[in-house]
């Protein structure tokens, strides 16, 4: 597994943004996320090391863009580069997720065609609005993988409407001492969704304040995965 962020920063985009991990640490070192800007891991998957093998070994899925949102306006004019690395490094799996997903089509290169298969596209919603308005566009695109990511959860959401593309659906609470609850009912009610529709299903964390059985807990930011894992409702 491997990390590439070729730029660093991104704007709140919609509810589920507003407690966004990347703002709250940049807050804490004085950045300013909404600059955004190219890094230094910029051509990260075509670095070679002095052999002249590439740093990042064969095999891997690299996630790319987990600080920042791949589809953002402003990295428009480095995108075509990325393609070219994506491509150029086809014996890597790359997954990207993304809260702008109107935006895909204006940002894929001229021979993207039915879908690069060394990518996989994560659409991001958060509640019932974002999914209807997201996955309705997501749903028709080509895209040779696509998931969707329900984190953070902040309210029950149907998806049976947008299933039979995708190859998993991931859920998770959110992170704050501010966040919106997660209600276990609603991880449980998308279980029963993915189930029906023999989608993979992943629940990835709760929340820290957590409602199971009408009571609400109170978590650790360092519990969040592991009591997910403890609940062993993978499918
Ligand atoms: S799109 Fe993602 S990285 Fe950007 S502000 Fe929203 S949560 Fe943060």
């Amino acid at each position: 597994m491997a990390m590439w962020n070729p730029w660093r920063g991104c704007h709140r985009h919609s509810e589920g943004c507003k407690y966004c991990y990347i703002h709250k640490g940049d807050a804490r070192k004085g950045i300013d996320t909404n600059n955004i800007v190219k890094t230094d891991n910029f051509y990260a998957p075509i670095a070679k090391n002095k052999r002249g093998d590439y740093k990042i070994k064969s095999g891997q899925n690299v996630y790319l863009c987990f600080s920042t949102d791949f589809l953002i306006e402003e990295a428009d004019i480095w995108r075509d580069e990325c393609w070219e690395m994506i491509k150029e490094r086809s014996d890597l799996h790359f997954i990207f997720l993304t809260k702008r997903i109107e935006r895909f089509t204006e940002c894929i290169p001229d021979d993207w065609n039915d879908g690069y298969e060394n990518v996989t596209v994560g659409c991001t919603v958060e509640n019932q609005s974002n999914a209807d308005y997201r996955l309705s566009v997501f749903n028709g695109l080509p895209i040779k993988h696509k998931n969707i990511i329900c984190q953070p959860m902040i309210e029950k959401i149907n998806l049976e409407l947008y299933l039979s593309e995708v190859e998993l659906i991931v859920v998770g609470g959110e992170s704050d001492k501010n966040a919106r609850p997660l209600n276990y009912d609603w991880v449980l009610d998308i279980r029963e969704q993915c189930k029906v529709s023999n989608v993979r299903f992943e629940f990835r964390q709760c929340g820290t304040y957590f409602i199971k059985d009408g009571k609400e807990y109170t978590l650790n930011t360092r519990e969040l995965c592991s009591q997910a894992r403890k609940a062993n409702i993978n499918l």
